[in-house]
């Protein structure tokens, strides 16, 4: 029976590109057959979309051949020369940029360090010249531009492609998308950072095939991203995941947002660097004061970690007050998204062999017993790569999940 009008022609194919892809990005190589058997579409419809992916150079037939008993056939993987995709984060201090083919392999990249103090135009156009410079690189090696991601630190409206609030740089109403599309002819995705690095754990690290997760940057501040059934929570406004605001301790120190006692005052590097000072400003000995050269001021998160490491008791017992609160914020996070994986991330993660026993303990200590029976804790597998990574995801989210290039097929 002919489908009823040319519009739902085009969404339906759309949508079966996008399962046919997505199967590929998870599951590549398969068969034709298992595509189809995996997809519940019959044969010919699978067939007629794969043509037209390997036309279109997403995807590729393999020469393995399938190791089921029977009749062999080629398989299919995503093809890795389907394109090439731009990740972008503007940390705090840092921009980092990083170049991918279509299937995540990193190409090119580069970080550098940037001053908050400096004038935000000086910042971006450093940002744009980096993400020029891994175009040109893309294109130098015979591979089409597929899109930009843009992670930063802070609140992003994700209609307007417009970071709302930095905190940490002191940056509002930022028209992201808008200036660089300027500059840019292709799709421009920016995202709060905690989001794109969940993203990009759930593509391509520790998270691939968890679809319920959370993914806890803790650096100078603490963001959240949260998968849900496969996909990132948002909430109403895209604001959601700003967990480093929840009220731990009402009367507690003052954060950054202007509030009291919030989750991340209690558990960054900074908390770490204060509970340290405090103990060694009465003399007890540790390894801190040889590896600080003795500067209370100078110690570093870096220093603690390595003092930790060589079993200095200050150190292990700072790290454990944070792995406590850490624990404890954790546990309210189990128990209203019944997760079934907690990855930690960004700076805190160094610690992490110290931090996540005890985040676990105070979770079996603290939490309702079913939501974290099988609950798993690891630490983040692209460490200060995350967001970037998240980043590519972003673009490569897009492609996965709504095929737009097929508007250009007839
Ligand atoms: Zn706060």
């Amino acid at each position: 029976m002919a489908i009823q009008t040319t519009a739902d022609q085009g969404f339906i194919r759309k949508f079966n590109t996008a399962i046919i892809l997505d199967l590929l990005r998870r599951f590549a190589p398969l068969s034709r057959a298992e595509l189809a058997a995996r997809a519940g579409l019959n044969r010919s419809t699978v067939s007629i979309i794969i043509n037209n992916l390997i036309e279109e150079g997403f995807i590729q037939e393999t020469d393995l051949q399938s190791s089921k008993v029977g009749r062999p056939g080629m398989l299919l993987t995503l093809n890795p020369n389907g394109g090439f995709a731009v990740g972008v984060e503007i940390g705090v201090d840092f921009i980092s940029v990083i170049l991918t083919d279509f299937i995540a392999n990193v190409l090119w990249r580069e970080r550098v360090f940037s001053n908050p103090e400096d004038d935000q135009i000086h910042i971006l156009d450093c940002a744009s010249e980096l993400t020029q410079k891994a175009i040109d690189i893309g294109v130098e090696q015979g591979l089409r531009p597929l899109g930009i991601g843009i992670g930063v630190p802070g609140l992003v409206d994700l209609k307007q492609g417009k970071l709302v609030f930095a905190p940490n740089l002191r940056w509002t109403n930022v028209p992201l998308r808008l200036m660089w599309s300027q500059r840019f002819d292709l799709p421009i995705f920016i995202e709060n950072e905690a989001n794109a690095a969940a993203l990009g754990e759930y593509y391509f690290g520790v998270a691939r095939g968890k679809d319920n997760f959370i993914y806890l940057s803790a650096g100078i501040g603490l963001g959240g991203g949260i998968i849900i059934d496969g996909k990132l929570f948002r909430g109403s406004s895209g604001y959601a995941g700003e967990i480093g605001h929840m009220t731990i301790d009402p009367d507690g120190e003052l954060c950054g947002c202007g509030k009291r006692g919030c989750w991340e005052t209690k558990v960054g590097p900074r908390a770490v660097l204060q509970h340290v000072r405090n103990i060694l400003v009465e003399g007890t000995p540790s390894l801190i004061n040889e590896l600080s050269e003795g500067h209370l001021d100078g110690i570093t998160f870096n220093n603690v970690v390595d003092a930790a490491k060589l079993a200095d008791s200050v150190a292990v017992d700072a790290l454990k007050d944070v792995g406590k609160y850490l624990g404890i914020g954790v546990v309210n996070l189990i128990n209203i998204f019944n997760p079934e994986l907690i990855v930690l991330g960004g700076a805190l993660s160094l610690a992490h062999e110290f931090l996540l026993p005890v985040i676990e303990n105070t979770v079996k200590e603290s939490s309702l017993k079913p939501p974290c029976e099988h609950i798993e804790f690891r630490a983040s597998g692209h460490g200060s790569d995350a967001c970037v990574m998240g980043a590519v995801a972003l673009v490569l989210d897009d492609i996965l999940r709504e095929p737009m290039f097929l508007q250009r097929a007839p």
